[in-house]
């Protein structure tokens, strides 16, 4: 299944790759509850709503054309969003980094800097520099704490593409990595039983048009399960929490006007602009 949200904050079953259907009736979310909230309270309900929702794509004649919708973060505001820094050899070696996911653990990127397909991240700075990264998102579809390695994919509800933008330099990631814009999530969450190795997909990103990453997922240094069952070892991990699981090589600067694309493999792709439009000189503090 592919589940999206489009024209504002519906649910949508995303069905042979060009048709939306709106299974919004299927969960209630209150509106105060903000953007996405039904997407998460579906994704903490798929295992009893599954066969539901597998009867309406069957039935999916009535759907809209994806051409005419607007989709939009599939994830507007996850609970939490994770990621596994120096996860790929050939990007730590293009960093010169020390360390490795191993010695660096997981990360936290403020959940207020997602945005979805068509929007665009906002240089923050005139002055300095800010990659993009392409990875695999791991969608959390059940609570998960302290679960090993060997139980990690019974807690996945999916997959989905994650950007993983970074401003450079010296603070934290979580500062780096946490701007508005910075983590653009897309197009849709495709649920696990179509992706039955997710530690083997081919990973590619374009700026402009120019491919830029071209990656497969068996390059991570931890995989999937791995990543789960450590992150589920520090915190508990909710329904519709994300974890970025890392970057190939062939990260480069972004500028105003550029256009980023990531694509992986049956999860699709989706396309974000660049703009400087509100950039100011970075601030000096002491
Ligand atoms: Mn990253």
């Amino acid at each position: 299944m592919r589940l999206a949200l489009f024209d504002g904050d519906r649910l949508g079953l995303v069905a042979n790759d060009e048709k939306v259907v709106d299974i919004s009736d299927l969960v209630s979310a209150p509106a105060e509850a903000g953007p996405g909230a039904a997407m998460l309270m579906l994704l903490g309900k798929l295992d009893t709503l599954a066969e539901e929702i597998e009867q309406r794509a069957k039935s999916s004649e009535s759907g809209l054309s994806l051409s005419e919708v607007k989709l939009s973060s599939p994830l507007p505001r996850p609970g939490k969003v994770l990621a596994a820094p120096m996860n790929y050899a050939a990007h730590r070696a293009e960093q010169k980094a020390s360390g490795s996911v191993a010695e660096l653990g997981v990360f936290l990127k403020a959940n207020s800097s997602v945005i979805g397909p068509g929007e665009s991240i906002q240089l923050p700075y005139t002055d300095r520099d800010v990659d993009q990264e392409g990875e695999l998102g791991i969608v959390i579809g059940r609570e998960a704490k302290r679960v090993t390695e060997e139980e990690a994919f019974d807690y996945v509800a999916g997959y989905t593409c994650v950007m993983d933008i970074t401003l450079k330099g010296q603070e934290l990631r979580s500062t780096r990595k946490s701007f508005d814009t910075f983590t653009p999530i897309g197009p849709w969450i495709t649920t696990k039983d179509e992706v039955p190795d997710p530690d083997d997909l081919q990973l590619r990103t374009w700026v402009n048009g120019e491919l830029k990453q071209d990656a497969r997922t068996s390059e991570m240094i931890w995989g999937v399960a791995k990543i789960v069952a450590f992150a589920s070892s520090v915190m508990t991990l909710y329904p519709g929490d994300v974890i970025a699981t890392g970057t190939p090589a062939g990260t480069c600067t972004i500028k105003d006007g550029d256009t980023v694309t990531c694509e992986i493999e049956k999860l699709g792709r989706f396309e974000v602009g660049v703009t400087a439009k509100d950039a100011v000189p970075a601030p000096h503090y002491e």
